[in-house]
Order: C-alpha cells, then structure tokens, then sequence
C-alpha cells in the first residue's frame, strides 16, 4: 500500500475521529484510543475498506464489532467526569478484541470475557503482536462477572440481556460505573448507566441502540 495512503496511514483514523467529534463526541482520552487503534486488523480481509466508516461488522459465529460511534459513546460515558483514571475495568464480550485494545488505553487492567472459544481464541491472536500486559482475555460466561479482578471501576457489555446481572452489580466497585445495552422493553435495547454510590444503584437509561443477545454458558 502507498504510504500515506492506505489503512495503515494514521490519516484514516483521524478523519474517522473527526466525524466522530462532528457528531458531538467529545472525551478526548476515548477520541485519543480510538485514533491510535487500527480497527481493520480485527476485521476480516474482505471488510478492511469499511473498517473506518460508522457502521458495525461481522466478526464470525453471528457476531458483529460495535460501530466506532457507539464504542465511543460507551468510552466516554465510562470516562466522562472522572477526576481518576480507570483502574479495573471488567468487558463483557471481547468479540474481536477491538474495544479491548480500545479499553488497554484507557485503563490500568482490562478483564475481557467471551463465551465463544473460537473467537476468544481469535481475538488472542489478533491483540497479541500489541503485547498488551494489561488485557486479560477469559473464556468464560459474562453473566457471572469475573470474580478475580472485582471490585471494577467500570464495567462495559457489548451484549445486552432483558436485565443486568446481579454479578456485575456485586463487582462494581463504590464510585464505579456501568455501561451496558439492556431490553428493558422486550425487544427494545437501550444503553444503560448505573452508577454505584453510597446510596446504592443509580441506573440512567439512554438512547436505543443495538447489540447481540447476552446468552449465558460457553460455546
Ligand atoms: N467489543 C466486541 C463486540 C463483540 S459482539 C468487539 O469489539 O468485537 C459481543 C460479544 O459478546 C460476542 O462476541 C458474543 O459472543 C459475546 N457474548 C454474548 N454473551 C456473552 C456472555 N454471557 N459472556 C461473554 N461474552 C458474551
């Protein structure tokens, strides 16, 4: 590829985080990650012309990479009026391993579960010329939580179920915060916030969005 030209030039991500801002995204930690990451090494060679438009993908098994515009949102909702950086934080559907990549920015350890081997597998193998020391990749069902790394400052899903789960709620950590894609309405996914306080849960509700189903158990 030409240099200067290709997806390897930082140009593209630039231009894709410039319509992202233009859009009314502003975080510039999440803008900053989502500049550096090359999002089409985790796509399939006969999508990498589209990894820099809005739009999600699909990444095998019936699975799809977030569009960079609801990554971002969900990136800055975690971010957004934080007087500390991430500690833990806790991803639920590693997918690709795209986000994770994202997260490993942002925070200072990322747990990232999937319950499809083949893609756990598959995205163990696209994060790993990155040496990412802070990314831990897990097989293992999202719907528990990852006891082991809890209390997280943040915990981020890219599958939404008719609720959260109770274990994301007990390993959210007291001043931690929640971001996930929930059918509250069956059939009808929004984003989620719940922000653990002293008080107890506060959940936001947000706008539509829309995700893979949250399923339980490994495949
Ligand atoms: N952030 C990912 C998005 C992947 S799509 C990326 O950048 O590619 C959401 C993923 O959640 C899918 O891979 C799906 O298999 C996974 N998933 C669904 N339910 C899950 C669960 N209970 N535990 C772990 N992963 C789950």
């Amino acid at each position: 590829m030409p240099s200067g030209l290709g997806l390897d030039s930082s140009a593209v991500r630039q231009a894709m985080v410039a319509r992202l801002a233009a859009q009314g995204l502003s975080e510039p930690a999440a803008l900053q990650a989502l500049a550096a990451v090359e999002r089409h090494r985790f796509v399939d060679s006969a999508l990498v012309n589209q990894a820099y438009e809005d739009t999600s993908l699909p990444i095998g098994l019936g699975q799809t990479i977030s569009k960079p515009s609801v990554v971002a949102r969900m990136l800055e909702l975690l971010l957004q009026g934080r007087s500390r950086p991430l500690g833990r934080v806790l991803e639920i559907g590693t997918g690709c391993g795209y986000q994770s990549a994202l997260l490993a920015r942002l925070a200072r350890e990322v747990y990232s579960l999937e319950r499809l081997r083949a893609l756990h597998e598959q995205a163990r193998d696209k994060l790993r010329p990155w040496r990412l020391h802070n990314v831990h990749l897990i097989l293992g069902d999202g719907m528990l939580g990852y006891p082991k790394g809890a209390p997280y400052d943040a915990i981020i899903s890219a599958a939404g179920g008719e609720s959260v789960p109770q274990a994301w709620l007990d390993q959210l950590a007291l001043g931690g915060r929640l971001v996930a894609p929930v059918a509250l309405v069956p059939g009808r996914q929004t984003l989620v916030v719940i922000d653990r306080t002293e008080q107890g849960c506060v959940q936001t509700v947000l706008e539509a969005v829309h995700f893979v189903p949250l399923k339980s158990g490994l495949a």
